[in-house]
């Protein structure tokens, strides 16, 4: 029970509850919600996998699929390449990882991937070491031999109650890749996936997979635009095939590039600049003919009632991906209602991502990565933001590029919003019925409303 007097008195737990009990009821009642991934690559990353993906895949690669190697290149001179799935590799032994796992053990995202295996390829060493190694890489071999990848991948959602989860993708992903597979699996995908498209290709910024998707895009839709105006007629029918295929938000990486300050420009002076083309712009001038095109394209984004996840914060410098200059879209009278969900915390300027979800009606606070990255700053960062803002307008996702990331992940972000609000209860902020709607308002009810549908299939609202 909640002591109403609290607010009163001397600042203190409550003596009388049973913390373990509560603790208890709580985890276990989080453990069973259902949970709506905000933010994955783990089927396909951009363009997908190819139709035959039961190709063994070893412990190596899972290591190295993403943030480990990308660390790397923090601390030794020849950086560690990611490992894609998709490519032939020798298979690498513990020998020629045991440099880099030695420097990550401490790391949340080291630790959430180690617990992933264990999940997914029961283990009961407390790490992974010469003497399992060769156990575990076997047991991972045989998992995507035998079933491939993406079934693989669908066998963790279930195993971690994840019955949706947002993509990050392209139009090729969603048209040459899913086309490619079985119908039937083609309707398992779509059944879990909610594809988020990538816009950053058509605003000519982004990494080259981006750019190479809006190639793509040109055969795709059979028109190779000579002016402005044609160019936003071939943008809109990308808009509207993404819908058609199963599309259902589209999101801006922008800020690994640029910052978010998208301005109102002048559509003579786009067009005078488009006619220019994109590659002969300085970058001051590529930045305004960017700032045009985006918001046209937003437009079109929010007739099709599709939210925009931006991502936010980690970016170099992180001046980037300051949230707050998303202030012109969101104060933007043509764009109202476009839901806008803040990525990654805006972390480092957190602080910032909070009064934004504070302030504007249509601005969504997203955890998403922020407890992967480490799990004290999304302890404290879950922490503020259920202390300042209302609990349907918090969300969060595990941004991995494997099962096995995915797995340690989910099960990081339960025990995170469990030990958040489990804290909170017995220091008497509110009781375990309010913690219990707030956990199933993060995990589940928030991300359906997000997407604008209803019980998590969707429909035109
Ligand atoms: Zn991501």
């Amino acid at each position: 029970m909640i002591n109403h007097k609290f607010f009163q008195e001397d600042y203190c737990v409550n003596p009388e509850m049973d913390k373990n009990k509560m603790r208890r009821e709580l985890k276990s009642f989080i453990d069973k919600i259902q949970f709506f991934d905000m933010h994955s690559h783990m089927a396909g990353f951009d363009l997908g996998t190819p139709v035959q993906d039961k190709k063994p895949v070893t412990l190596y690669e899972i290591l190295t699929n993403d943030y480990l190697a990308y660390l790397s290149g923090s601390w030794i001179d020849k950086p560690i390449m990611p490992a894609k799935i998709d490519e032939k590799k020798p298979s690498l032994s513990y020998a020629d990882i045991k440099h880099l796992l030695n420097r990550c053990r401490a790391l949340t995202t080291y630790c959430a991937i180690r617990e992933g295996i264990r999940a997914l390829h029961p283990f009961t060493e407390p790490d992974i070491d010469e003497k399992n190694w060769n156990r575990i890489n076997k047991s991972i071999m045989r998992a995507y031999g035998r079933y491939g990848e993406r079934k693989w991948q669908r066998m963790a959602c279930k195993k971690a109650s994840v019955f949706r989860q947002v993509h990050i993708a392209t139009l090729p992903y969603v048209t040459t890749h899913l086309d490619s597979l079985p119908e039937e699996e083609k309707n398992q995908q779509l059944k879990i996936f909610a594809p988020s498209m990538v816009l950053d290709g058509y605003i000519f910024t982004g990494f080259k997979v981006q750019h190479d998707a809006k190639e793509m895009s040109y055969d795709i839709i059979g028109i190779r635009p000579k002016t402005l105006e044609e160019y936003l007629i071939f943008c809109d029918k990308v808009l509207e095939l993404f819908r058609k295929k199963g599309g259902k938000s589209v999101k801006l990486l922008s800020s690994y590039f640029r910052p978010l300050k998208f301005e109102e420009i002048d559509r003579k002076r786009a067009e005078h600049l488009f006619n220019i083309g994109y590659k002969n712009l300085s970058k001051k001038a590529l930045h305004i003919l960017q700032n045009f095109i985006l918001k046209q394209i937003l437009l079109m984004a929010k007739k099709r009632g599709f939210p925009l996840i931006v991502h936010t914060g980690y970016a170099n410098p992180t001046t980037y991906g300051d949230p707050e200059d998303l202030e012109n879209l969101l104060k933007d009278s043509k764009l109202d209602g476009l839901k806008i969900s803040i990525c990654h915390s805006g972390w480092p300027n957190d602080g910032k991502a909070m009064i934004m979800a504070r302030t504007y009606r249509h601005c969504y606070f997203d955890l998403s990565w922020t407890p992967l990255l480490s799990e004290s700053l999304g302890y404290r960062i879950l922490s503020e933001a259920i202390d300042m803002i209302p609990s349907n307008k918090i969300l969060i996702g595990t941004d991995c590029g494997t099962a096995e990331c995915f797995a340690g992940t989910v099960r990081l972000i339960r025990k995170t919003i469990c030990d958040v609000l489990s804290d909170k209860i017995s220091r008497q902020i509110f009781d375990i019925e309010t913690a219990k709607l707030i956990a199933k308002a993060v995990l589940h009810d928030n991300a359906i409303e997000f997407h604008n549908e209803k019980n998590g299939e969707g429909y035109a609202g």
